[in-house]
């Protein structure tokens, strides 16, 4: 006999594992099925982001940064250490901890609120119908009144780069690795490329950044982007931009690789290459062959503005769904799609969706560029002020970097914040309320911050877009028109 749902999601990443509790919230029987296996062939909730992505990458990038700052800026303080020692055993021991603390922690959500966990694979078969195989092999029908596809991604694999995960390995490999790489090779400096790059580089490896652009992270600020850049060097990432990898050999003890870089041959050799080139939708094995779930040209579930798929009643929402590839965008998906299901109108607003790059420093942006501003033809104003003016970054011991805010001439609306510097992960969050809420820069700068707060920074960058900062002198700087 088959099992009836009103709700099953395949998969339990971020944005599957929202959708399913969202819709048990809202009185949906609902099942949440995902294949995933750790190392132990051990079966885990949480997708991408919990086991191989955001999680065990920020704790990572922590423990090797406080590594850093033991070793390089301790002294500073007036604290001597003598001298410091890693125990890559045990830091990777607290990231393993973290991360089945975190998806223990969607188990006991799913229970509470009554989402059955499915743990094998899914296929959609139609409308209506999924099937389901237990890691055991055991397969059984699910009756669905509605199924939502939240799949996910996996990384791209270069053919002149296969991965071997020993030598060549993609992210989650260079989550893993046991001892600290010498010669580190990163094909892409994106930004698994420079958080990755950042963790190893600190613990002590030489890294070296292949990239295939001429443009460190085209798409951000490009006053950011030069800071990041400047700093990173300064920590001795080496990245070489508009470089194409032409091939990549692996040995039993290393990697050579052969690039193109300037009209020259190059060839470097590494103890292992990480392969940070994209990622790719995941629906390997997603539906039956008589289920049609059309796919766009790049491989992505093609959803409406409804992520209603091309099969009646099946519904795709996250990574598989393409837009930015970030954990918050899917959740704020699933739980829109759930919504949808009981009725409900709700609405993502793709406008204000943060971006953030948790190197040292940090980088993090909502809204538009100055170039997309540009190319838009709006009018606009611009603030910016440098963390060296802030109290607060002062006592932290970190000043780099700045926040740069851009209004339009018209309306004075904000349009868009560019960060970088220490904490603008946390910062951006104010200027995704903000914009939301469509606010001004006026609007920031009339409301009084915290003292001291890197928050500071923010407000002073408001009123820097009326020239107008207390804390800096003013500068000019005027858009289009
Ligand atoms: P996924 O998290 O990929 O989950 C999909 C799930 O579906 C998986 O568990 C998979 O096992 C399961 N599945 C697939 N097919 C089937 C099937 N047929 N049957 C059953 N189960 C199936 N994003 C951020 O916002 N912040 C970050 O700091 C960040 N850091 C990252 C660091 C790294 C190293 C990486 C690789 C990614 C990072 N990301 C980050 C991106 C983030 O992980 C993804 O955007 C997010 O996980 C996408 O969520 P999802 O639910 O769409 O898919
Ligand atoms: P990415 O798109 O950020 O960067 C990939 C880089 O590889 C690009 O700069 C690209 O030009 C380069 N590249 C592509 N082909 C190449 C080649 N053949 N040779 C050399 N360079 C090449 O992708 P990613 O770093 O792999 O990350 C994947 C996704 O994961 C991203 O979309 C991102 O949204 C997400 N992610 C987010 C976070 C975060 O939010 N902090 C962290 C990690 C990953």
């Amino acid at each position: 006999m088959s099992k009836e749902f009103d709700v099953v999601v395949i998969g339990a990443g971020p944005a599957g594992y929202v959708a399913a509790i969202r819709a048990a919230q809202l009185g949906m029987s609902t099942a949440c099925i995902d294949k995933w296996l750790n190392p132990g062939d051990k079966p885990s909730l949480g997708g991408t982001c919990l086991n191989a992505g955001c999680i065990p990458s920020k704790a990572l990038l922590e423990s090797s940064e406080l590594y850093e700052k033991a070793n390089k800026q301790f002294d500073k303080h007036g604290i001597k250490l003598g001298s410091v020692e890693l125990d890559l055993a045990q830091m990777q021991k607290r990231k393993t901890g973290i991360v089945s603390t975190l998806t223990g922690g969607i188990k006991a959500l799913f229970k509470a609120n009554g989402v059955t966990p499915l743990m094998g694979s899914g296929q959609v078969v139609d409308s209506g119908e999924v099937l389901f195989t237990g890691h055991d092999g055991e397969e059984e029908t699910l009756k669905a009144e509605n199924i939502i596809i939240a799949s996910g991604s996996a990384p791209v694999e270069l053919g002149i780069a296969p991965f071997d995960g020993d030598r060549i390995v993609d992210s989650w490999g260079a989550l893993e690795f046991d001892a600290v790489p010498e010669r580190l090779g990163v094909i892409g400096a994106g930004i698994i490329g420079v958080e990755l790059g950042s963790v190893w580089s600190r613990l002590g490896s030489d890294v070296m950044l292949l990239e295939a652009v001429d443009e460190f992270m085209p798409a951000t600020d490009r006053q950011v982007a030069t800071e990041a850049t400047k700093a990173f060097k300064k920590q001795g990432l080496d990245i070489k931009l508009g470089a194409r990898v032409t091939g990549a050999e692996a040995g039993k003890n290393e990697v050579k690789v052969s690039y193109e870089l300037g009209g020259e041959e190059h060839e470097a050799t590494f103890d292992k290459l990480i392969v940070a080139v994209g990622r790719r939708p995941y629906t390997d094995g997603l539906c039956a062959k008589s289920a049609q779930v059309s796919l766009d040209d790049k491989g992505y579930v093609a959803v409406d503005e409804q992520y209603r798929t091309s099969l009646p009643g099946v519904y795709a929402v996250g990574d598989v769904i393409g837009g930015a590839m970030l954990a918050h965008k899917g959740m704020g998906e699933g739980v829109a799609v759930a919504e949808i299901l009981a009725g409900e109108k709700p609405q993502v607003n793709y406008d204000t969706i943060p971006s953030i790059v948790y190197t040292a420093p940090e980088m993090a942006w909502v809204g538009r560029t100055e170039a997309d501003a540009k190319a838009a033809d709006i009018d606009y104003r611009v603030g910016q002020i440098p963390f060296a003016s802030n109290g607060r970054a002062k006592a932290l011991g970190d000043d780099t970097g700045f926040v740069k805010m851009i209004a339009r001439a018209d309306t004075d609306e904000i349009i868009g914040v560019h960060m970088v510097g220490p904490y603008v992960s946390e910062l951006v969050q104010e200027l995704v309320v903000a914009m939301e809420y469509k606010a001004s820069s006026e609007d920031l700068a009339r409301i009084v911050h915290g003292h001291p707060t890197l928050s500071e920074t923010v407000h002073e960058t408001a009123l820097a877009v009326a020239q107008r900062p207390i804390h800096f002198p003013p500068r000019r700087k005027r858009g289009k028109r």
